[in-house]
């Protein structure tokens, strides 16, 4: 298969798959059209045997900085026009308001990250630079993490555009109650040592490094049977669903999806009607004035 935001090379008799981000001119920005080939990409994993495991990089200087929130390339895949995608037009897209919003939000940025997670293979997220917002999603539906020394993880939708976080609300299972509430209220980044620590990044390597060496970890990992491998991760996963898991991502959903309501409705009849997160008018931040990601700091 061939695809416009993605490269997919593999290693070792196909043992080895690696799909990589390729839109470093927009930072790794999430347009319809790279989700839905990334959807393709695993889905392409999954059904080879041969392959054992998927490391998910990007190129670039940053692994990425989340949503596309309307580049010329994004409204192009989704609104109306000889571009459009046909996944804007079908699975909710052709509806109105919030039953548009709720079913394409749940199918390319819910779902689809759920199904991730839960894919045959198992996975590994290689990340550099900045993973924003969105850009955990994709990290954390990877079974690993190694991370180049640079990395620093950060949720900005809070602090920004007035959002609760995003569609897929791993954050308190990944950085912990207390300190989500932290980060999301600050907009703060903790960096690959503090990712480290809590025990979501599993290596750090230099940046220079850090393909060769995720692709050495990858290969010790592809050694382990794949039966075992698989019901290890399925052991590991169960557990966190039978801990709630599963059933606190959904309501995290609809409450993100109330957060949306909310500012498509006090919008509503203005030059912004519609529009489901904050502006700067609204208490938010002007992204492209925003001031720089600050690390979290105990005594800052
Ligand atoms: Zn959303």
């Amino acid at each position: 298969m061939s695809y416009k935001y993605l490269l997919v090379d593999t290693f070792d008799d196909g043992t080895i798959m690696r799909i990589t981000l390729n839109r470093p001119d927009a930072r790794n920005a999430q347009n319809r059209g790279l989700l839905v080939e990334l959807g393709d990409a695993f889905e392409e994993a999954e059904k080879d045997d041969a392959v054992r495991v998927v490391i998910l990089a990007a190129a670039g200087k940053i692994f990425s900085s989340g949503h596309d929130m309307g580049s010329r390339q994004q409204i192009a895949d989704v609104r109306p026009g000889p571009d459009q995608l046909e996944s804007a037009r079908t699975k909710g897209g052709s509806r109105a308001a919030t039953e548009k919003r709720v079913l394409q939000e749940w199918h390319y940025f819910f779902q689809n990250t759920l199904r991730w997670r839960n894919l045959r293979k198992i996975t590994v997220a290689q990340v550099h630079g900045q993973v924003l917002s969105a850009g955990l999603m994709l990290a954390w539906c990877c079974d690993l993490i190694v991370a180049a020394e640079d990395t620093i993880f950060c949720d900005v939708v809070g602090a920004r555009i007035g959002m609760c976080g995003m569609e897929y609300f791993a954050h308190p299972w990944e950085f912990g109650p207390r300190k989500t509430k932290e980060l999301m209220l600050t907009g703060d980044a903790i960096d690959a040592e503090e990712a480290w620590r809590l025990g979501m990044v599993s290596k750090i390597y230099p940046a220079d490094d850090l393909a060769e060496k995720t692709l050495a970890f990858a290969r010790r990992i592809a050694n382990v049977p794949t039966m075992a491998a698989l019901m290890i991760k399925e052991s590991v996963n169960q557990t966190v669903d039978c801990m709630g898991f599963f059933n606190a991502l959904q309501a995290s959903f609809t409450l993100h999806q109330l957060n949306h309501a909310h500012w498509a409705h006090v919008h509503a009849g203005t030059e912004h009607d519609g529009l489901p997160y904050a502006l700067p008018s609204d208490g938010g931040v002007d992204w492209r004035d925003a001031p720089p990601i600050k690390l979290a700091r105990k005594d800052d």
